[in-house]
C-alpha cells in the first residue's frame, strides 16, 4: 500500500509539474509576444527565427484558373492539379503521392531535382491524355517545399539544412526554387514556380481563401509551428520593407520558442537529453507539444511510476518496456539515431513508430468505458499484457491526460501570444484591432480567425477541446467569442496551389 502511494505521488508530482495555471499562461502568453518583438527586431534577436516569406497578399476566393502543386517535406512527395472557379469553387483534378526513393535522399541536387522533374512531367502528360484540360500556355506551380528556407522572394529561397533524412550537401545554401527551375527547363517541361511556400503558410493560405478574417496558421501534427500576418513597419529587421497590402506573412518556426515560464519536469529534460538534437532548450516548445514527443513523455512518466512497487512494478516494468518498443520504437533505435545523426531523425521507420504512438496513447485517454475496456485491450493486443487492474488502468489514463492537456494548453498560450502581438486579444485598449494596413479600428473588437491543421488537432479531440477551452480562458468571455479557431486541412497541398494563383504572372 505504501508502495502504491508512492506511484500515486509520483503521478502528483509530476501533474503538479505539468501545472498550467491561468497565470502560468498568461506568462506564455507574455514571452511569447516579447520573443516576437525580439526575433523581429534583429536576425538571431531570438529563438524564434520570424522568417520572412514575402507574402503580401493572400488567396480572398478571385483566384481562377489550373494551377499544380508540388509538396515535398519528408519521405514522400506529392503533385496535385487544382481547378478554381468561381464562386470559391475548387476541384481537385489529379493528385499523385509516391515515395522519394531513399538513394535520391542523399545524393546531388540535380539527381532529385531531375528525379522531380520527370515525374511532374509524367504527370503532365497523364493528365494532358486523359482530361479536358483548355491548353495553357505556361503552367503555375506552388512548391511546398518544407524544410528551413530563408526566403529571398515569394518565389525563392535558400536552404538553410536538411532535415528529415535528407543529405544533399551540394543544395544547401542555393535557391531551392531555382534548382527545380532549371530542371524543368531541362526537360523542356514549360512551368514556372510562381510561390516557394511553408507548410504553415499554405495553410494560412486556405483558411484567408475561406474566409477573409483569417490573421494566422497553427500547424500542431508530428511537428508544431506557426505564421500570421504582421505590419511591415513591425519588421525592423528588415528596413524599408514595402509591400501593397502594408502586410507581410511572418513563418515564426514556434518549435524553437523557450521561455523559463514553461512548465517543465525532469521527464522533460530527460527526453531531451535523450533526444536527437539535445540542448536544452532546442525546440523546448515543440517538445512540449506536438505528436512527436507526447507518447515519449507518458512512456518515461509510467517507467518511473513503475520503480515504486514490486508486483505491479513489474508489470508496470513491462509494459514501460513494451512502450517502448511498440509505442516508441526500439530505444536502440532513439540511441542510433543520436550516434549517427545529432539533429534530425534518420531512419523512416523509426519516424512511422514515433508518429504512430500517439494516436495509440489518444485511444486510451479517450477510453470512456466505466471499466477502461479501450485501455485494457491496447494493453492485451497491441502490447501482449493481460490483466492489468483497474486502477492500473486509471493511472495510465491520468498520465495520457496531464500530458496532453499541458501541451494543448501551452498550444493555446502560444495562439493567444499572437493574437496579443497584433492587437487582436483585447488587451491593447478595450476592443480595438489594427486594420490591414496598420491603422486603428475602434470599435468592436474585429472578427479574427485562426486556421488550424495537423493530426493532433484534427484527430485527438480531447487534445483539440482542451486547447479551445483554453484559448476562450485566457481571452476572458468578452474576447473569446470573437476569435474563431477554424480547421484548414490540407493547406500544404491546397494552400500552395491559391498561393501560386495569387502570385501568378499574367501569361
Ligand atoms: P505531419 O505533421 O506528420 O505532416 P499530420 O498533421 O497528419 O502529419 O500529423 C500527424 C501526427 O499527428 C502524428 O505524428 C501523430 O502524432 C498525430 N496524430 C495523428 N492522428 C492522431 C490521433 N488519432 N490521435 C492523436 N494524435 C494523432
Amino acid at each position: 500500500r505504501r508502495k502504491w502511494n508512492r506511484m500515486v505521488g509520483v503521478l502528483g508530482e509530476f501533474e503538479e509539474g505539468c501545472s498550467t495555471s491561468i497565470g502560468r499562461l498568461r506568462q506564455v502568453v507574455d514571452a511569447m509576444d516579447v520573443e516576437m518583438h525580439a526575433g523581429l527586431a534583429s536576425e538571431g534577436g531570438s529563438k524564434l527565427k520570424m522568417l520572412l516569406t514575402f507574402i503580401d497578399n493572400l488567396p480572398n476566393g478571385n483566384e481562377k484558373g489550373n494551377y499544380y502543386v508540388l509538396d515535398l517535406g519528408g519521405t514522400n512527395f506529392r503533385i496535385l492539379r487544382l481547378q478554381l472557379g468561381d464562386e470559391r469553387s475548387m476541384i481537385l483534378r489529379h493528385d499523385v503521392e509516391q515515395p522519394i526513393p531513399p538513394a535520391f535522399m542523399t545524393s546531388t541536387s540535380e539527381d532529385l531535382f531531375d528525379f522531380i522533374a520527370s515525374s511532374l512531367e509524367q504527370f503532365v502528360e497523364r493528365e494532358a491524355n486523359s482530361s479536358d484540360l483548355p491548353l495553357v500556355k505556361r503552367r503555375e506551380l506552388g512548391f511546398t517545399f518544407s524544410f528551413p528556407v530563408k526566403q529571398t522572394s515569394v518565389s525563392s529561397g535558400i536552404l538553410i539544412k536538411w532535415t528529415k533524412g535528407f543529405s544533399i550537401e551540394d543544395m544547401v545554401g542555393k535557391d531551392v526554387a531555382e534548382c527545380l527551375q532549371q530542371a524543368m527547363i531541362k526537360r523542356g517541361l514549360d512551368m514556372r514556380v510562381a510561390a516557394l511556400v511553408n507548410d504553415t503558410v499554405g495553410t494560412l493560405a486556405l483558411g484567408h481563401y475561406h474566409d477573409e478574417d483569417t490573421v494566422a496558421a497553427v500547424i500542431i501534427g508530428t511537428g508544431t509551428n506557426a505564421c500570421y500576418v504582421e505590419r511591415t513597419d513591425a519588421i525592423i529587421k528588415c528596413q524599408g520593407l514595402l509591400t501593397n497590402s502594408g502586410g507581410m506573412v511572418v513563418n515564426m518556426e514556434w518549435g524553437n520558442f523557450w521561455s523559463s515560464h514553461l512548465p517543465r519536469t525532469s521527464y522533460d529534460v530527460d527526453l531531451d537529453t535523450d533526444s536527437p538534437n539535445p540542448n536544452d532548450q532546442a525546440r523546448g516548445f515543440e517538445k512540449m507539444i506536438s505528436g512527436m514527443y507526447l507518447g515519449d513523455i507518458v512512456r518515461r512518466v509510467i517507467l518511473s511510476m513503475s520503480h515504486e512497487l514490486d508486483i505491479l512494478g513489474m508489470l508496470l516494468l513491462v509494459i514501460g518496456t513494451l512502450y517502448l518498443e511498440n509505442l516508441c520504437g526500439p530505444v536502440v533505435n532513439y540511441r542510433i539515431w543520436k550516434l549517427d545523426d545529432p539533429y534530425e531523425l534518420h531512419s523512416s521507420a523509426s519516424l512511422f513508430h514515433r508518429k504512430w504512438r500517439t494516436p495509440l496513447m489518444a485511444v486510451m485517454h479517450e477510453d470512456d468505458s466505466p471499466d477502461l475496456r479501450e485501455v485494457a485491450r491496447i494493453l492485451k493486443d497491441t502490447l501482449k499484457i493481460p490483466d492489468v487492474p483497474l486502477k492500473v488502468r486509471k493511472l495510465i489514463v491520468k498520465v495520457c491526460d496531464v500530458v496532453t492537456r499541458r501541451a494543448a494548453r501551452l498550444a493555446a498560450a502560444g495562439i493567444v501570444g499572437i493574437l496579443k502581438k497584433i492587437g487582436r486579444d483585447g488587451s491593447s485598449g478595450i476592443m480595438s484591432g489594427r486594420t490591414k494596413n496598420g491603422g486603428e479600428s475602434s470599435g468592436k473588437m474585429r472578427r479574427t480567425v485562426v486556421a488550424i491543421e495537423g493530426g493532433l488537432y484534427v484527430r485527438y479531440s480531447m487534445f483539440r477541446e482542451y486547447l479551445n477551452e483554453a484559448v476562450a480562458e485566457i481571452l476572458g468571455e468578452e474576447i473569446a467569442p470573437h476569435v474563431i479557431l477554424r480547421v484548414s486541412e490540407d493547406g500544404s497541398g491546397i494552400g500552395a496551389a491559391l498561393l501560386a494563383a495569387s502570385h501568378s504572372s499574367p501569361s
